[in-house]
């Protein structure tokens, strides 16, 4: 397979970029959905994480800039469980679909839908910042919902395509 370049050396400067932005106008805050939509665009076309080892700003951002001030302990074994890890990702989920909501009925829908998307970019990124300066500086990662949910969909394509081999390896020795 094709090795794909890693662009995590610098592509904290998108996230930097996004935010300055969306502080100038905050209707930039929807550019948050590319964020949001790139890592499951690799996913379902079948790439895995490569977001999050190659592209993510916010993974670029938190293993750049934390990398000095963190305290580098361990994330505890109980935080990366698979049920924190789904807890945190229906919260996001239903919180994002609420404010999505909302932003339907403002008087502005671009703007409140802006803010919606600025708000969860940058409550992530705070959480992130925090838990890598606690933790180790990507602690963030092991919880954070778009590497989870990237991860479940590689698991149900992986399971999709044993049970294929499986059917196929029956039909042959069947036939
Ligand atoms: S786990 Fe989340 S923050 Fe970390 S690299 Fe992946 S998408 Fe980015």
């Amino acid at each position: 397979m094709e090795q794909k370049k890693s662009h995590m050396k610098w592509s904290w400067v998108l996230m930097i970029t996004f935010i300055v932005l969306s502080i100038i106008d905050i209707r930039f805050g929807l550019l948050g959905f590319v964020c949001i939509g790139t890592p499951i665009y690799h996913a379902l076309r079948g790439r895995g994480k490569i977001h999050c080892s190659k592209y993510c700003p916010r993974g670029s951002l938190l293993g750049k800039f934390l990398q000095e001030i963190s305290f580098q302990n361990n994330l505890p074994k109980s935080f990366k469980v698979k049920n924190v890890k789904n807890i945190l990702l229906i919260l996001m989920g239903v919180m994002f679909s609420i404010s999505m909501y909302h932003a339907l009925n403002a008087p502005d829908v671009i703007k409140a839908m802006g803010f919606g998307v600025f708000r969860l970019m940058m409550s992530s990124l705070v959480v992130g910042m925090i838990m890598g300066v606690i933790f180790k500086p990507r602690s963030w990662c092991q919880v954070c919902p778009m590497g989870h949910g990237t991860a479940l969909i590689k698991k149900s394509q992986d399971n999709k395509k044993s049970a294929l081999k499986n059917e196929i390896a029956g039909y042959k020795r069947a036939s």
